[in-house]
């Protein structure tokens, strides 16, 4: 058998996204920085401009401003991205949902890991996302970048699913998991409220507009500099490799030029087998294609109603955006449906310059039967797109130093001030932002020679040492 070749630069022509493509100005960074010259030197470079590269200059700068850490000189952070701003990937093309899974898979967890880590799984995402909209509510950003609360319900379409999630519950509930916001809805109250005829649950859940989001975060790190940092952004410049310099010094290779550098950070999630190749194949990170299309609804949102949706044990998820009219007809964002219909669940593929026509199709079909009278069948969606997705083995992120991956590789000490957060599955707007602010404090305590303190929530699986790919 061959090994699996190592993830490819994103491609160049990517299908046009909701969130990127249908205003002109979703997108203010598309091109920052893409024509200014590069310096030639950093403290950090970060490769990767998503949520996770934003969030780790976000808090690489909070926490040298609250004084948690100090440094010599102002510590100079660069971001490289390869194409435009968020314009490839997850955050320019996921489904827009903030949901911290309140307790599904916690009996899976419980089994596999032990009961302390499975309620750290769920800790991390309640932390990552109370802190995300803790930032939002405080600066006032909620409207321009259309945060949404207002709950998820799952459907549970079979027996099957609905015994397994009220085990999870059981278990969880027996383990002290904070189940607070958790509803269950009985069959006649989804029908009467929503017109569906199936019982379910609520979880607390936000739905946003990613790239807004990721922009005000960046704007606000870019602003917030002070005497301790500065901050730059360049998009367009892929970063081709990453060599040894001079003693403790990184050489970060670009088409544009090479700057040097004494920390990097690799925030690529689905490609970043490209720069770090023992992270090919399924010990790794695996590049997996997800789809996505917005669709109009044949009624008012009076009668839809504003909650996310996810159903099929969370294989589709979907939600209409605000609107503002009552009887305004709703655009729903509707994504998932690639386990079910396509061919190795689309697995290995980082091409999202197509999408897939049997998920589309399943996609089509999904909400007329569930809300009859609702959704035209012969409707065509306005607009359908594909990203690309990180998963592991275990569906959870590698996160610290990229060292602590390998034990026998020869070029170990090449990656000893490498650090990585990546691999988050389908599920990343939720614990990226926790995993960034975890990747700061490692570099900040390295440099301060102060030793990192393990946050409460961090489940320890997700931690490079603790997950050796070779
Ligand atoms: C279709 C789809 C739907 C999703 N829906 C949801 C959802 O509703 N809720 C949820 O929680 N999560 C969802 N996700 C997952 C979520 O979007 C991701 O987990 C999250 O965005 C990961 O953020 P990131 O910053 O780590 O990675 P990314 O956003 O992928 O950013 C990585 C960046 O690195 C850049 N890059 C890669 N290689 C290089 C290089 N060599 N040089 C320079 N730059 C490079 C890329 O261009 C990219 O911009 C979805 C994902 C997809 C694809």
């Amino acid at each position: 058998m061959h090994p699996t070749p190592p993830a490819k630069l994103p491609s160049c022509n990517p299908t046009r996204s909701f969130w990127i493509d249908s205003s002109p100005d979703a997108n203010p960074l598309a091109d920052e920085g893409s024509q200014d010259p590069l310096p030639s030197e950093a403290d950090v470079c970060i490769i990767g401009a998503g949520i996770t590269g934003v969030g780790v200059a976000y808090h690489l700068i909070e926490l040298l401003n609250d004084g948690s850490f100090s440094v010599t000189h102002p510590f100079s952070i660069v971001i490289l991205e390869a194409r435009d701003f968020c314009q490839m990937l997850f955050i320019g093309r996921n489904g827009g949902h903030l949901t911290p899974t309140a307790f599904p898979k916690f009996a899976q967890r419980q089994a596999l890991f032990n009961t302390l880590e499975a309620i750290k799984s769920y800790e991390l995402e309640q932390y990552t996302v109370s802190l995300l909209v803790k930032i939002i509510e405080e600066n006032g950003w909620a409207t321009d970048i259309d945060l949404v609360e207002g709950g998820h319900i799952n459907i549970l379409f079979t027996e099957k699913e609905a015994k397994n999630k009220c085990k999870d519950f059981d278990m969880a509930r027996q383990a002290q998991l904070n189940l607070d916001g958790v509803e269950w809805l009985s069959k006649e109250e989804v029908e009467e409220e929503y017109g569906a005829p199936y019982s379910g649950f609520r979880e607390p859940e936000y739905n946003v507009w990613p790239l807004k989001l990721v922009t005000k975060l960046y704007q606000y790190a870019r602003a917030h500099t002070g005497k301790y940092a500065s901050l730059s952004l360049h998009t367009r410049t892929p970063v081709t490799a990453v060599t040894h310099g001079t003693a403790s010094t990184y050489t970060v290779v670009t088409n544009r030029g090479s700057i040097s550098c004494s920390r990097v950070v690799h925030a690529t999630n689905a490609y970043a087998s490209y720069l770090l190749p023992f992270l090919a194949g399924p010990d790794g990170i695996i590049p997996t294609r997800g789809q996505v299309m917005a669709t109009r609804a044949s009624v008012g949102i009076d009668q839809i109603r504003i909650p996310s949706w996810s159903g099929k044990e969370g294989f589709v998820y979907w939600f209409p955006r605000p609107v503002t009219q009552d009887t305004e007809k709703p655009l729903i964002i509707i994504g998932g449906s690639r386990d079910a219909t396509a061919p190795s669940y689309e697995l290995y593929v980082d091409d999202d310059s197509e999408t897939h026509p049997l998920v589309g199709k399943a996609l089509r079909e999904f909400l007329p039967p569930v809300f009859e009278g609702k959704y035209d069948p012969d409707s065509e969606p306005e607009m359908e797109w594909t990203g690309i997705m990180g998963y592991t083995k275990m569906g959870d992120p590698f996160v610290g130093p990229v060292a602590d991956l390998l034990v026998a590789n020869p070029d170990r000490d090449l990656y000893k001030k490498q650090y990585i957060a990546a691999g988050y599955a389908s599920h990343g707007m939720t614990r990226a932002f926790g995993c960034a602010d975890v990747i700061a404090q490692m570099i900040l305590a390295e440099i301060s020679n102060k030793e990192w303190k393990e946050p409460d929530w961090l489940p320890q699986r997700y931690l490079t040492w603790n997950r050796r790919v070779e």
